[in-house]
C-alpha cells in the first residue's frame, strides 16, 4: 500500500539504499553509458511557477525499450518568500534522497553525473510514467522543506534537449562553485556535516569546510550553512569546529567528536587534509578517487567518468570499491573535483607536489589551480599508460616525487646493513582491515593489520594429523 494512494508503488525512507542490478532493471537513465545527463534546481519568482505541474519533454517510460539506457535531465523549479538562489544547491541535492524513497527507483551520484534505474518489478506494478516521479518529488519536497511554497518539475528525455541544457547546467555548477571559493577554514568557527549517504555507507560522515567541499561535489560550506538553517532536523548539521589539533593534517576536536557520534563510535578521528592514517571517510558518490601508487610514492587521481584503466591497471570501478563504504582506507581517498581546487588539497601529503597522474579531462578542469611549474610534470593517459611509463615520465620531467626516490635510496644504503636491506624490501604478505585470530581461548582482532614474513609456506591441511605438543 503506497504512502500516496495515486502512486502505484510504495514511497518511504525504507527504500533508500536499495540497489537495482542490471538484470532487474526495466530502464536506466543517465549512468556511465550516457554522456549528457543532469539535475538542476532553480529558484524562480512565484508567478513563474505552476505549483504541482509535471512536464515530460521527450519519450516517457512506456516508450522506452526494456534494458536500455536513456538520457535524462531533471529540472526542479521552486519559489517561496524565503527562498534565495543560494539555496539552489541544497534543494538540488535532495533530488537524490527523494528519488531513492520511491520503491524500485534508484538514484546515484549528482549534478552532471546522475545514474538512475527503474526496476522491472515497480514498472510491472504500474510505475510507467515520469508523471509519477514528478508527483512524488513535488509532495516530498513540499512536505520536507516548507520553505518551498510552489514547485514544478520538468523531466527531459529528448536527447537534443538534454544535450543543450547539459552545457547550461555545467556553467551553473561552475558559477556556484566559484562563489564558494576564497573563504578559509580559519575564518569560520562552524563547519557542516552531512549524513545523507549513510543509507549506502552507514559510517560515512561528510565534513564540509570552506576549503573541503563535500565528496559528491554538490555541497559547499555555504550550502551546508543554508541547509542546516532551513532544515535543522535534516541530514545536514552544524559542527562546532573546536580546537585545532593538527593544522597540517586538518584535525579539529569538534569534528572528531561529532563524527564519532554520527558514525556510532566507528570513526573516532578524522584528518581532513590527508589520504593516510585517519582520512576523511569515503561514501560511494565521490566524484573521484585519489589513489596512492607506491612504486612512485605519488598519487593518481581518477574521476568517475573515466572509461579506461588507470595507470596502475585498475579501472575507476575497482578503485572506487576499494575506497567506498564509509571507511578510512589508507591511500584510497574519495574526493570531489572542487576539493582539488582548494589550497588545502592533500596538504599533509605534499599537495600537488605528490600528484603524479590523472586523466586529461580532470587536468583540464583543475589546471588553473595546479601550481604553474607542476602542470606539465603531471602525467595523463597520453603520457603514461603503465607504472613503468609513469616512472620514466616523472624522471624525465623531474617531478618533485623523484627527489624522494633518491633520498630514500641513499638513506637505506647508508643506514641499513646489506642483509637487513633485503628484509626492508619485503612487502606485506597480508593486509586486512580486521583480522581475527583465535588462540588459547581468546579472540584477538587486529585492525588495519599488515603482516610481514620472511617466508610463507602454504600447505594443504587435508589428511594432516594435528601436531602433538
Ligand atoms: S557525499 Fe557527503 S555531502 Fe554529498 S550527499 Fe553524500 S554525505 Fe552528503
Amino acid at each position: 500500500m503506497s504512502m500516496f494512494k495515486d502512486i502505484p508503488v510504495d514511497v518511504g525512507v525504507i527504500y533508500e539504499g536499495e540497489r537495482i542490478r542490471r538484470k532487474d532493471m526495466q530502464i536506466e537513465l543517465g549512468g556511465p553509458d550516457i554522456k549528457e545527463k543532469f539535475e538542476l534546481a532553480k529558484v524562480k519568482k512565484p508567478e513563474e511557477i505552476e505549483d504541482g505541474k509535471v512536464t515530460i519533454i521527450g519519450p516517457d517510460i512506456t516508450d522506452m525499450e526494456e534494458g536500455k539506457s536513456y538520457p535524462l535531465g531533471i529540472l526542479v523549479e521552486v519559489a517561496g518568500a524565503k527562498l534565495e538562489p543560494e539555496l539552489e544547491g541544497v534543494v538540488e541535492r535532495r533530488i537524490h534522497a527523494y528519488c531513492n524513497f520511491i520503491e524500485g527507483f534508484m538514484h546515484l551520484n549528482q549534478r552532471y553525473d546522475i545514474w538512475l534505474r527503474l526496476s522491472k518489478k515497480s514498472f510491472q506494478k504500474g510505475l510507467n510514467s515520469f508523471q509519477y516521479i514528478g508527483k512524488v518529488l513535488h509532495r516530498l519536497f513540499k512536505s520536507e522543506l516548507p520553505i518551498i511554497e510552489k514547485m514544478q518539475v520538468t523531466l527531459f528525455t529528448d536527447t537534443e534537449k538534454v544535450k543543450e541544457l547539459y552545457d547550461e547546467a555545467l556553467q551553473i555548477y561552475e558559477a556556484r562553485d566559484a562563489r564558494a571559493r576564497g573563504l578559509k577554514d580559519e575564518e569560520v568557527d562552524k563547519f557542516y556535516g552531512c549524513v545523507l549517504c549513510q543509507s549506502f555507507a552507514p559510517t560515512h560522515v561528510c565534513v564540509i569546510t570552506p576549503q573541503r567541499y563535500s565528496n559528491c561535489g554538490a555541497i559547499s560550506w555555504f550550502d551546508g550553512r543554508a541547509a542546516a538553517s532551513i532544515d535543522p532536523k535534516g541530514p545536514v548539521f552544524t559542527i562546532e569546529r573546536g580546537d585545532l589539533v593538527d593544522p597540517v593534517k586538518g584535525e579539529y576536536s569538534g569534528v572528531d567528536e561529532v563524527v564519532k557520534k554520527k558514525s556510532l563510535g566507528e570513526i573516532t578521528k578524522v584528518c581532513l587534509y590527508t589520504a593516510f592514517g585517519t582520512p576523511h571517510t569515503s561514501c560511494g558518490c565521490f566524484e573521484g578517487v585519489a589513489f596512492y601508487i607506491p612504486e612512485v610514492d605519488g598519487f593518481g587521481v581518477v574521476h568517475r567518468g573515466y572509461k579506461d584503466v588507470t595507470v596502475n591497471g585498475l579501472p575507476f570501478s575497482t578503485l572506487a570499491d576499494s575506497t567506498a563504504g564509509g571507511r578510512q582506507v589508507d591511500g584510497f581517498h574519495g574526493i570531489s573535483i572542487e576539493y582539488m581546487r582548494s589550497p588545502k588539497f592533500l596538504q599533509a601529503d605534499g599537495g600537488w607536489n605528490r600528484v603524479v597522474w590523472m586523466p586529461k579531462e580532470v587536468k583540464e578542469r583543475v589546471k588553473n589551480f595546479v601550481p604553474a611549474e607542476l602542470v606539465d610534470k603531471i602525467a595523463t593517459e597520453e603520457s603514461a599508460k603503465t607504472v613503468d611509463e609513469l616512472k620514466a615520465f616523472l624522471k624525465q620531467q623531474n617531478h618533485p616525487v623523484v627527489v624522494s626516490w633518491k633520498e630514500e635510496a641513499i638513506a637505506v644504503e647508508e643506514a641499513v646493513p646489506a642483509e637487513a636491506r633485503e628484509e626492508a624490501q619485503m612487502i606485506p604478505v597480508a593486509t586486512a582491515a580486521t583480522l581475527p585470530i583465535t588462540a588459547g581461548g581468546f579472540k584477538i582482532i587486529l585492525k588495519d593489520a599488515k603482516i610481514y614474513a620472511k617466508k610463507v609456506i602454504i600447505r594443504s591441511m587435508k589428511n594432516e594429523k594435528p601436531e602433538k605438543r
